[in-house]
């Protein structure tokens, strides 16, 4: 979450326009939620969104950050769920590893229940451990976690996406190592699917397949999916990102 400010960073910005309708009626922003903001001079700062009235959105300056962080690809995890303090460690995790957003995703296999009167919590909660981590390791943007989604939604969002590509880990392919497929794409947008702790069953691995995901393996041991979550990022950002 970056927004690029056309004025001078100040104590107190106010955004108005279409900056503040993206802000109010797309991320449905909340006072004391936090925002990266890079004004026309390049400069960085967090800011906190402290006041909303009708047509615009009051920010004000928690810190200025200095150099740039970013990886250049855009990295995001779709991450099946996990139980509950392993899926915090990964979203903590995400954000060291430069990710700019994770996608919950809910599978056959899921060894957690989904309420879906819990959801929007478990969504800010997450959303809280990512901000506190982007705090801890300087990142100059904010990775958005996004609402709990199922593996049919996720294909469709993903179907015509430019300028990116489905990775999907699925600890039963056997042929195309990462690194080999990692070696052959140049795009922005990589997109990680990992399961849960029960893995993927057919019926999804067929559907990932046929929509486009890649399959592609971590090697002959299977790993826990916390382990493979981390080891994904960290060897996408080691071939194509930094
Ligand atoms: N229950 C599954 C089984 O026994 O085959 C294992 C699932 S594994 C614990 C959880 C997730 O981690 C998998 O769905 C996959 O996304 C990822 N994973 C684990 N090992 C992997 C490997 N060697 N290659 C690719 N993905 C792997």
């Amino acid at each position: 979450r970056r927004l690029f400010y056309k004025g001078m960073l100040a104590d107190t910005v106010e955004i108005t326009g279409s900056d503040a309708h993206h802000l109010m009626h797309v991320m449905r922003a909340k006072a004391g939620q936090q925002i990266i903001l890079v004004d026309d001079a390049n400069q960085v700062a967090r800011m906190e969104m402290t006041a909303f009235r009708e047509d615009a959105v009051t920010l004000t300056l928690l810190e200025r950050l200095e150099a740039d962080t970013e990886s250049p690809i855009d990295l995001i995890l779709a991450q099946c769920l996990l139980k509950s303090d392993k899926m915090d460690m990964v979203v903590q995790k995400a954000v060291e590893l430069g990710a700019v957003g994770v996608i919950p995703v809910r599978s056959q296999n899921c060894v957690v229940r989904y309420d879906a009167k819990k959801a929007a919590a478990r969504q800010q909660r997450w959303q809280k451990i990512a901000d506190e981590a982007a705090k801890q390791c300087g990142r100059t943007a904010l990775l958005e976690v996004a609402p709990v989604t199922d593996i049919k939604s996720l294909l469709e969002s993903e179907n015509g996406q430019q300028d990116s590509v489905l990775v999907f880990f699925y600890e039963n392919e056997d042929q195309q190592t990462v690194k080999d497929y990692l070696q052959k794409i140049t795009v922005r947008r990589i997109v990680l699917l990992v399961g849960p702790e029960g893995g993927f069953s057919l019926e999804e691995a067929k559907a990932v397949e046929e929509a486009g995901g890649k399959s592609v393996t971590l090697g002959p041991r299977i790993l826990r999916a916390e382990t493979a979550a981390l080891t994904a990022m960290s060897v996408v950002q080691y071939e194509c990102g930094d």
